[in-house]
């Protein structure tokens, strides 16, 4: 910053040009002290300000005496084109200071790569058979809740676990017959039921779309089908309504 300093203008009046701006490169800088790209910018400038009065001293001192006048109007005339110069380098440095602090920051503070946030499991339809009830209260059982959905499965269809988990229940399992019960992320639970055959056992990881077992009719029901349930935090769940939610065709 101060390496304009060892240019000192060697006759009068480029020397009061120079102690001119001088004063007020300091008191600018002075006030500007709290910006380190304002002095920066501004050191910039008086550089080249300076730079322009010590080529007007040089010259001047080579000149003769009696070319005085014309020097002095030649002098206002550099300095003009050395202040419009100047201009022209402050914007230029003003992008070149900028450069450089995005460059310093970037070096100087390399940002962690953080870890990406574990994606939600993707869920797919335990069933591809058309569904045959929904979820909510029946009709033609009184108004009894209906807290699942039903695949029209045939005997011995596939069903698949709706989404990565642990099985924590496989067996017979009251009025869902042979059922199976699977822990998702996130406080998700799933249930299926009436299964012919049972293809997981209880501590068992499965991906979702693995078979877990086959469609059949056992437990309380009319007919062969995937009875299929959700819950959220415990808390009973429309199943379409929830694999809608989680961008599942159903
Ligand atoms: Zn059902």
């Amino acid at each position: 910053m101060d390496s304009s300093s060892g240019k000192t203008p060697q006759t009068s009046t480029p020397a009061k040009f120079f102690e001119k701006h001088r004063q007020a490169i300091l008191s600018f800088l002075d006030s500007q002290r709290q910006s380190a790209v304002s002095r920066t910018v501004f050191a910039a400038v008086a550089a080249a300000v300076l730079l322009g009065t010590g080529f007007s001293a040089v010259s001047a001192a080579d000149r003769p005496a009696d070319e005085t006048v014309a020097v002095a109007s030649a002098d206002r005339e550099e300095n003009d084109q050395a202040g419009r110069s100047a201009e022209r380098d402050e914007a230029t440095d003003t992008e070149a200071a900028e450069k450089a602090t995005e460059k310093e920051t970037e070096t100087k503070a390399p940002e962690p790569k953080k870890a990406e946030p574990k994606p939600a499991p993707d869920w797919v339809v335990p069933s591809p058979a058309p569904i045959s009830d929904v979820y909510g209260p029946r009709d033609w059982r009184g108004g009894e809740m209906h807290y699942g959905t039903d695949f029209a499965a045939a005997e011995g269809a596939d069903n698949v676990a709706a989404a990565d988990g642990v099985v924590v229940q496989s067996g017979a399992n009251g009025g869902y017959g042979l059922g199976i019960t699977i822990e998702h992320a996130n406080g998700v639970v799933t249930v299926y039921g009436h299964h012919s055959k049972l293809l997981v056992s209880v501590g068992d990881k499965v991906k979702a779309g693995d078979v877990i077992g086959l469609a059949g009719s056992t437990g309380d029901v009319t007919g062969p089908h995937l009875h299929f349930e959700v819950y959220v935090n415990g808390a009973p769940t429309d199943p379409v309504k929830f694999l809608k939610d989680k961008g599942v065709k159903v």
